[in-house]
């Protein structure tokens, strides 16, 4: 039976995001080529940053990549939860401190530019497979199979197709026969800001969550000094999204008028970036199915979730270690039992994640004298209890073959 590292067979990812490179980095460590697909003429995500939390950064560090990611990136103080007005602590836990973070779930909890994180993923791919500006327009069968169909005019075949194309993904659209990104019903300001700019923030070198009526803001220190602050500061509403892209336009009093009586560190941070945006946050309606024949999804396309526990990079990344261990063991004659396998691995858990950070919006976005301010305090003061389970994930054990049980 073929083997998939068979140099002849050919694996092309579509989307050279988060989820593109990894799973691309993944394979090579497998000794299995594939070839990256990526629309954007450059390797350049502007103007956002990620935090990679404990069950990504231990892929990250078995991917060879992590010492390139940590010299950029800024390990959190304190995670710490605070009142909108007043700004009072309501629950705080150290991370870096003590390094109480790694010691217990045993990687760090990273802040970084993404340009950062795509430079050391595009690093250490050094180009190989990676075709830019090749954004697909069509997908097709050919017997057994797949054919892509590029804007620049260019076509391809390939025996597996693996979408990372993102919330918006077209692969998705061939796989499931619809479009099933959905609008979250909240939006977010985003900006990065120099700490020096921001005297009012209390422990600017921790990850805070500021939570007020109808809204939340939450920042963290990136660069590898920390000397940048990166927050985004999400609203209800719009009540429908009014734009065909996830940004719409806004003017600088619209996005001040949000947060106006908060504490001085939010107008501040918010104040000081020029607002012209709005993003949609969007998400992906759990999906029954994540393949088709020789195409599968993963990432963004898969299971997009609102932002509010920092998991849609960090769950990407899982799928991408997962689906690379899972095909360094097959065989493309079993491939498609092998893709729903994948999926059967990967759903409940990222669903359950999904889940967990809508409930988290509505959660961070409590009226005062609500009456149930007691139990919010009370689950955000819980927090490595309740959420420990997400950051002590291991995606490459949980992706390993089970032993064959002996009739014996
Ligand atoms: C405000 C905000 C804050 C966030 N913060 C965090 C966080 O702190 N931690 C976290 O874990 N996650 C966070 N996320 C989520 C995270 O950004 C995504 O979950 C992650 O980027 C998904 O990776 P991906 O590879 O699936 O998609 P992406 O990283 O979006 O990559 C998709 C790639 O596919 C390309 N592409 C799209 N269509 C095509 C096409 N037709 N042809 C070719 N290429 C195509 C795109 O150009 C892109 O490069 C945040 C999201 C938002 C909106």
């Amino acid at each position: 039976m073929a083997h998939i590292g068979r140099p002849n067979l050919r694996i092309a990812i579509v989307g050279g995001g988060i989820g593109g490179l990894t799973l691309a980095l993944a394979l090579r460590q497998r000794g299995i080529e594939a070839d990256v697909y990526e629309q954007a003429p450059q390797l350049t995500e502007i103007g956002a940053a990620v935090a990679l939390s404990a069950n990504a950064t231990r892929e990250l560090r078995r991917l060879g990549v992590l010492d390139t990611i940590a010299a950029a990136s800024t390990e959190p103080s304190e995670l710490i939860h605070r009142s909108w007005q007043d700004g009072r602590r309501i629950a705080a836990f150290p991370v870096h401190h003590g390094l109480a973070y790694q010691n217990r779930f045993g990687a760090p909890y990273f802040g970084i530019h993404r340009a950062d994180l795509q430079k050391a993923l595009g690093g250490a791919l050094a180009g190989a497979g990676l075709h830019l500006g090749h954004r697909l327009v069509g997908m097709s069968e050919h017997g057994e199979a797949l054919r892509l169909d590029f804007a620049n005019g260019q076509s391809v075949e390939a025996d597996l197709v693996i979408g990372a194309d993102g919330v918006r993904s077209l692969v998705r659209r061939y796989v499931t026969g619809g479009e099933d990104a959905i609008y979250s019903g909240t939006s977010a300001f985003r900006g990065i800001v120099p700490v020096d700019r921001l005297p009012s923030l209390p422990d600017p070198q921790a990850i805070q969550f500021w939570m007020g009526p109808d809204a939340h803001l939450l920042h963290y220190a990136i660069g590898g000094r920390g000397q940048d602050v990166n927050f985004f500061a999400v609203v209800e509403g719009p009540a429908a999204w009014p734009h065909p892209t996830w940004q719409a336009p806004v003017t600088q009093d619209e996005a001040l008028a949000a947060f106006r009586g908060w504490h001085p560190a939010v107008s501040e941070m918010i104040g000081a970036v020029e607002h012209t945006v709005r993003w949609g946050l969007f998400t992906v309606r759990p999906l029954l199915n994540w393949s088709r024949g020789r195409a599968v999804i993963l990432g963004d396309a898969a299971h997009a979730m609102v932002p509010h526990h920092g998991q849609g990079a960090n769950t990407t990344i899982e799928d991408a270690i997962t689906l690379a261990e899972m095909l360094s063991h097959g065989s493309i004659g079993g491939i498609e039992q092998l893709l729903s396998r994948f999926q059967g691995l990967r759903r409940a858990r990222t669903r359950k994640i999904q889940r967990s950070s809508r409930v988290t919006n509505d959660l961070l976005h409590l009226p005062d004298g609500s009456p149930a301010i007691a139990d919010r305090d009370r689950r955000v003061s819980r927090f490595p209890e309740d959420f420990g389970w997400i950051h002590a994930f291991d995606a490459l054990a949980s992706a390993q073959p089970s032993p064959t049980v002996s009739a014996a």
